[in-house]
């Protein structure tokens, strides 16, 4: 029988640590949940985030798709209670090429997304007796909206999507998919839980008290204040910081960290439609460049980077209404392991080199190449596992619980994330996909082998 009236310590008020407040109190009743951070609640990592989610995870197993399922049920019927406080959309992503060869791995892995669980498949080809392909609209997430539509017909999508480069070829648009204010959601979910009995500490973890193996107190500093907080359980939700938290128990958790910037873009000229979905460039491409330019930058060493080819996944979005000029741009073109440190550097090259590869999807971005509009870049740490899946659930200490490595996706996994870690601590039934997310999994010898050959083909 679980005690619910022991105190539980969660360090960090990122999403993870809010959500999982959220579920302990509202969902379980538990009366005594502290959350200790040293910072202001989702001011490191969660309010970085380009907010956005999808059930889009084809994979080597059908447990990403899973999650994300059951997070975006969660959010949907939290969205219906709150009246959508937080304008959830459903827009989707569009993942375009303009590589024909690359047609067939887009159908493949809208096949194998179809058979893990993430709706039906719809192919849209030019023939007359198809299903009419239908946009999304801008506003809302109607649940009717799943699966995958398939645009193979060029003309069909520069009819949708007249303002992509001309040499587009097909796309596929993943539909359980959009962006949400995650400042909003993890908000209301801290009202929630703070309605429901939780409470908010400022400061810093310390240490741990361990007593015969297991958790029995946490030891909290701030401004001019030392205590140590008596509980039985504690949760590492730390985010960029997990490792040094797990260390404070004696504990290494498996992971590393690569540095995502995000350049949030004003388009004065109105370029990027406001009700455009997630546009995704789903081909490696080189920079546009003049052949002065490029033989220049090819000749020092510095500079030759710039003339090489760069990585798929160029992605943006437009930010905020109607009226909004915001658009954000994000390419993870470098994702080295690096040491998190605060505040992240700067990089001084990311705003043009990002708009010159958002100017190969969306041409008529290239009017801004000449006066580019003064950008603002923000970022974070993806803190991730080797085989980039999160950790949830016991460690190897009694009491003591993960709730971290959320990489590029924590806020649209947290609902779920949350419910599973409240279901471990309350010793609740837990779902199916629970054992792909347990910290102990690496100790399976087989699964370590396995994950050494998956690859990640949608690591947006
Ligand atoms: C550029 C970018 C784009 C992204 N886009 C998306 C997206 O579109 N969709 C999506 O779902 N996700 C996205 N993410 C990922 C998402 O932002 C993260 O997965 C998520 O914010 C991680 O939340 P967290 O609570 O684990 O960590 P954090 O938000 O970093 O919170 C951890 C907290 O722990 C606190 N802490 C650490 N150590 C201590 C200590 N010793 N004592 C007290 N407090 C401590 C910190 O102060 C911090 O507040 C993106 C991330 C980046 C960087």
């Amino acid at each position: 029988m679980v005690n619910m009236t022991e105190p539980i310590v969660i360090c960090g008020a990122g999403i993870a640590g809010i959500a999982a407040a959220y579920h302990l109190t509202v969902h379980h009743g538990w009366r005594d949940v502290v959350l200790v951070d040293e910072r202001a609640p989702l001011s490191l990592t969660s309010d970085k985030s380009t907010e956005a989610y999808r059930n889009w995870w084809p994979g080597p197993d059908n447990a990403m798709i899973a999650l994300m399922n059951r997070s975006i049920d969660l959010l949907e019927e939290m969205a219906d209670v709150c009246d959508n406080c937080f304008l959830m959309n459903r827009r989707g992503y569009l993942y375009i090429t303009a590589d024909p060869a690359r047609v067939k791995s887009l159908v493949q892995m809208a096949e194998r997304a179809e058979q893990q669980g993430a709706g039906p498949v719809r192919r849209h080809e030019g023939r007359v007796d198809e299903a009419p392909y239908q946009p999304s609209p801008s506003h809302g997430y109607d649940r009717e909206f799943i699966g995958a539509d398939l645009i193979l017909d060029p003309d069909l999508l520069h009819h949708h999507y007249p303002y992509l480069a001309e040499d587009a070829v097909a796309a596929l648009h993943a539909r359980r998919c959009g962006w949400f204010s995650g400042q909003v959601f993890g908000q209301w979910l801290l009202e929630q839980a703070r309605r429901a009995g939780a409470r908010v500490v400022t400061g810093r973890v310390t240490g741990v008290d361990l007593v015969g193996g297991r958790v029995t107190g946490v030891q909290v500093s701030g401004a001019g204040y030392r205590e140590t907080i008596a509980a039985g359980r504690f949760v590492n939700a730390a985010g960029p910081f997990a490792h040094h938290v797990a260390n404070m128990m004696g504990l290494e958790l498996p992971l590393f960290h690569e540095l995502h910037l995000k350049l949030n873009f004003t388009d004065h000229l109105g370029v990027i439609p406001r009700d455009a979905p997630m546009i995704i460039w789903a081909d490696p491409q080189h920079l546009l460049w003049s052949d002065e330019e490029r033989a220049f930058l090819a000749q020092s060493e510095e500079t030759r980077w710039l003339v090489d080819e760069f990585p798929a996944g160029i992605h943006c979005r437009p930010e905020g209404g109607r009226d909004s000029p915001i658009a954000l741009m994000l390419w993870p073109y470098h994702t080295e392991p690096v040491k998190p440190i605060f505040p992240i550097p700067e990089d001084p090259e990311y705003p043009e080199v990002v708009l010159r590869g958002m100017a190969r999807v969306i041409p008529a971005l290239s009017a801004y190449l000449e006066h580019m509009p003064k950008p603002f870049v923000d970022g974070g740490y993806y803190t991730k596992t080797p085989e980039n899946r999160p950790l949830i659930g016991p460690l190897p200490v009694e009491g003591a619980y993960v709730m971290a490595a959320f990489s590029g996706f924590g806020l649209m996994a947290a609902a779920a994330a949350a419910e599973l870690l409240a279901a471990h601590i309350t010793e609740a039934p837990l779902p199916s996909y629970a054992a792909s997310f347990h910290p102990a999994r690496y100790d399976d010898i087989d699964y370590v082998t396995r994950f050494k050959h998956w690859t990640d083909e949608t690591e947006l």
